[in-house]
């Protein structure tokens, strides 16, 4: 492991050596391009960086890296592009530089890419689980590694969340990375595969950067197609072409399904997960886990049950790690109580149809906080769920437009700010006739009309409601 001095056992760090003694060049700085630049010097390889932000050259320039416009490089002497997932190597086009590499003939990778050339130099059988789709890639990852984790497994988790992957432990026998990849990382990745691939669900997404549908959707499929196991959510028309293109040639497959269709794979009826071989074994049980509420958690945790099946856990250790599955923050995130009522933070929820997915959780007692920079449709695709709100608390630019589109359906208050909204809301949850009332931060918005990012909106509501009298935290 790598880095030199005093700190090397708590900066973790996968070397690459795959480059040694080679100049490579790397686009883009922010995000995992510093945690990339650092792996390739540990590895003995010469990176030239560079970035649009000057700020982001500067900080590399500090750390000691080469920093140079990399037009003005011979592409001759260059081995690869180590290109960040966020820049464009398709659609809308290409970007310039890997124009550039294109016509020197160098190859544009990711650092995803690295670590994969890196495993199979190290341990090929290292265990290594890739999950993908278009929605639930984070929770997934994060509890297939808190189920390994709470098994006593070593479980390695990053990628498109959290840490960049060249920043984790190196692959080793008994070892699991467990790494989530979005379509950009996948697309600069040519030798991934992983020991399982996950694919859960597909719906059109991210086409300004892979052009359409059937682009996006074979990205996401060469991630399942290249793993020694795959497991495939095949609720939606495009993973079970996927799943049906697969059985052709022989891979093995898990399906997953909430439908009661499914033959053969992982089932789940309400809150119960069974294998659906014929005989319907119960394999794992949500009821009364507050960090997997709804159907969508429910198909994310039938296929971190399926991956975490395959690499061997018990169902009794499976079942310990989804009990104590603390959740992500912000995404449907239980932060306390104020006297009967629930506090959920789901401040991730920017657009109606994330929304729709907390709404759909919960039967009744909703006192709804929404708002902020709204997005095309509004909240009119919601209204199935206006019956199970009790109230809505409306904050930011959108005030207006979603008080319209509730009047005459429900009770609303337009509060202003997320403070106001949440105090109305926990008085009005004291005499409220229910005997578990939510008070749900479910916006369908932007948060940049009043936060700087989504984030510290959620943080905003933790804030605002550990100051509320009576708050008892989770
Ligand atoms: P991603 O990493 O793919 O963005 P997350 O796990 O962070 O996904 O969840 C983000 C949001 O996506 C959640 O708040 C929820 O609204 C929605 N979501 C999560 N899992 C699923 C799923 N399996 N199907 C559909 N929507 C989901």
């Amino acid at each position: 492991m790598v880095c030199d001095g005093e700190n090397a056992e708590e900066t973790p760090m996968i070397p690459v050596e795959t480059f040694r003694g080679k100049k490579v060049a790397l686009f883009g700085l922010g995000g995992s391009g510093m945690a990339t630049a650092e792996a390739l010097r540990a590895g003995g390889a010469t990176p030239i960086v560079w970035d649009d932000a000057e700020k982001a050259v500067a900080k590399a320039r500090e750390a000691g890296f080469e920093a140079r416009d990399l037009r003005a490089l011979d592409w001759r002497e260059l081995s690869a592009l180590i290109l960040s997932p966020g820049v464009p190597l398709t659609h809308p086009k290409p970007h310039w530089s890997v124009d550039l590499a294109r016509a020197a003939g160098v190859e544009v990778i990711g650092d995803v890419e690295l670590f994969c050339r890196e495993r199979h130099r190290l341990t090929p059988d290292a265990p290594f689980v890739a999950i993908t789709g278009t929605n639930g890639k984070s929770t997934t990852t994060a509890l297939i590694a808190h189920i390994l984790k709470s098994a006593g497994y070593d479980a390695q988790l990053g990628g498109n969340i959290g840490t960049p992957i060249l920043a984790l432990a190196p692959p080793a026998a008994g070892r699991f990375h467990v790494i989530e990849l979005s379509s950009y990382q996948i697309d600069l990745t040519p030798s991934l595969d992983p020991t399982i691939g996950l694919l859960l669900n597909l719906s059109p997404d991210h086409l300004d950067r892979h052009g359409t549908m059937e682009h996006y959707a074979s990205v996401k499929e060469r991630l399942v197609k290249a793993a020694d196991a795959a497991i495939i959510g095949v609720d939606d028309g495009f993973c079970e072409a996927i799943a049906v293109r697969l059985d052709h040639v022989g891979k093995p497959i898990v399906r997953i399904s909430l439908k009661e269709t499914l033959g053969a794979g992982i089932h789940v009826r309400g809150r119960e997960i069974f294998a659906w071989r014929g005989h319907g074994r119960k394999l794992a049980d949500l009821t009364g886990i507050g960090s997997l509420r709804g159907d969508h958690n429910a198909q994310n945790a039938a296929a971190a049950v399926a991956a975490c099946l395959k690499l061997g856990l018990s169902e009794a250790e499976i079942q310990a790690g989804l009990a104590s599955f603390p959740g992500l923050a912000h995404r449907m995130e239980e932060v306390g109580r104020v006297g009967k009522a629930l506090l959920v933070n789901d401040s991730k929820a920017t657009n109606a149809d994330s929304t729709e997915k907390a709404l759909a959780s919960f039967e009744k007692g909703i006192f709804w906080i929404l708002g902020g920079k709204p997005k095309a449709g509004g909240i009119a695709m919601l209204a199935p769920y206006f019956p199970r709100v009790a109230k809505a608390y409306l904050i930011g630019e959108a005030s207006d437009e979603f008080a319209a589109t509730l009047e005459g359906k429900v009770a609303y208050a337009q509060c202003g700010t997320l403070d106001k909204a949440l105090e109305a809301a926990a008085r009005d949850t004291k005499d409220a006739d229910f005997a578990e009332p939510v008070i749900l931060l479910s916006p369908s918005c932007a948060s940049f009309d009043q936060f700087p990012n989504f984030e510290i909106r959620g943080q905003r509501f933790r804030e605002f409601a550990e100051k509320l009298p009576g708050f008892q935290a989770r």
